[in-house]
């Protein structure tokens, strides 16, 4: 098969979903891999890279769709780069089918077989493909380093002939990928820490990394799914547990926040008049910004101040490390792929768990439930 690459068009993002490295992991199993001129430009690597690693380079994007069996790629293309892709022709990346309708109703009407990220089943067997674990973790990494360069404190205990300087207290609301990885990064730095998540199995995981989970008085709910995501908690809690976070707001220098529950807007966590508890020059990185937001005076895409807090809406924080996040990507990516051609042949098996749970759009319609019942709901199916 060709598989094609194109370059990324979406405002500010500088991925791509190959890297020359593992060009080998497709060309090996006899496919043709067809990237396009200045792909991988924004993550630092030339076209003579994907060439040297055997690649073919297109020189534009209508060539490359003109051509490629499977289209892969990192954000989901808009309804006119579907419209350039060959009838039949198979999509894997990230798709957000319920945030771009049209794009999903573009595949259906060019019988178009996609496969998104996003509803790869949480199970073991397929953390390997989970490119929103992955993005997280590097996420959660960029965060801290965001929060450390707003704030006028330095993060680690100094002890000095100028004086001693205390560490900084960071606070991380949601422990899941994102929130572990900066509760790790933040420790490095040398900040105290200390941390939420409604999900008490995430107690020891937390403190395993050197930081404080924070006990709250929350009403006991069910709060985890089958499928290891946290479900959405009634007012009760969230009352409950912005009064425990309210508490420890005047002793905290940094607040990162990445309280999320799938296919819903964030919970606010952090309302205005919380915010005026904390200390002047003290920051909040959101990464729930694209999700409406943890804080409530959080804007996506936007660095502002407000009663003396810098709030960061953070989005996209892969795309400020594209080289790693690049990397990441394509070996999801890769082991996705293999995942879903297992048979010599190509053809796919949508008794695989993988490959029905990942699959939104089949054979001129779509495949997936859940989507097709919202999107109907929504008048675009
Ligand atoms: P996510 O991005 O959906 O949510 C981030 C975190 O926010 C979660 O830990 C969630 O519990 C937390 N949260 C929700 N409501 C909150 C609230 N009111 N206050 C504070 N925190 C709140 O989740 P994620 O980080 O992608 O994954 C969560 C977990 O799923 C992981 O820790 C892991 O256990 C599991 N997981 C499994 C696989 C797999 O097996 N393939 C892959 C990825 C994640």
């Amino acid at each position: 098969m060709k598989i094609g690459i194109p370059r990324e068009t979406a405002a500010g993002e500088t991925r791509v979903a190959l890297v020359p490295s593992m060009v080998s992991s497709y060309t090996r199993a006899e496919h043709e891999v067809l990237v396009e001129a200045g792909a991988g430009a924004a993550s630092s690597i030339s076209d003579d890279e994907y060439t040297k690693a055997g690649a073919q380079i297109v020189a534009s994007a209508a060539d490359l769709y003109g051509a490629a069996d499977v289209v892969i790629k990192v954000t989901p293309p808009t309804p006119a780069e579907v419209a350039q892709m060959n009838e039949g022709a198979i999509y894997m990346g990230y798709l957000a089918p319920l945030a771009s309708p049209d794009t999903v109703k573009a595949m259906v009407d060019r019988k178009v077989t996609s496969f998104a990220t996003e509803f790869i089943p949480r199970i073991t067997r397929a953390q390997s493909m989970d490119t929103l674990s992955s993005m997280a973790t590097l996420a959660g990494y960029k965060a801290v380093l965001i929060a450390a360069n707003h704030l006028g404190k330095i993060f680690p205990l100094l002890m000095t002939a100028a004086g001693s300087i205390p560490p900084a207290n960071t606070f991380i609301l949601g422990a899941g990928v994102a929130g572990l990885q900066a509760i790790a990064t933040a420790k490095r730095l040398g900040s105290k820490v200390q941390a939420f998540d409604p999900r008490p199995a995430v107690a020891e995981q937390v403190e395993s990394l050197g930081a404080t989970f924070v006990e709250m008085e929350v009403p006991e709910e069910d709060v985890e799914t089958s499928g290891g995501y946290a479900k959405a908690q009634s007012d009760a809690f969230l009352i409950a547990e912005q009064k425990a976070i309210a508490e420890r707001l005047p002793k905290v220098d940094v607040i990162i926040t990445t309280a999320q529950i799938f296919g819903k807007a964030a919970p606010i966590l952090i309302t205005e008049e919380m915010v005026k508890l904390m200390r002047p020059g003290s920051v909040i990185v959101d990464l729930a910004a694209e999700q409406g937001g943890n804080c409530e005076l959080t804007e996506a895409g936007k660095t502002i101040e407000k009663h003396g807090v810098t709030i960061v809406g953070a989005v996209n924080l892969p795309a400020t490390i594209p080289v790693h996040a690049s990397q990441m990507y394509s070996k999801n990516l890769v082991n996705l792929f293999k995942n879903i051609f297992q048979a010599e042949d190509n053809s796919l098996d949508f008794e695989e768990e993988v490959t029905t749970g990942a699959c939104i759009t089949r054979d001129g319609a779509i495949h997936n439930e859940m989507v097709k019942e919202a999107l109907s709901a929504g008048g675009n199916a």
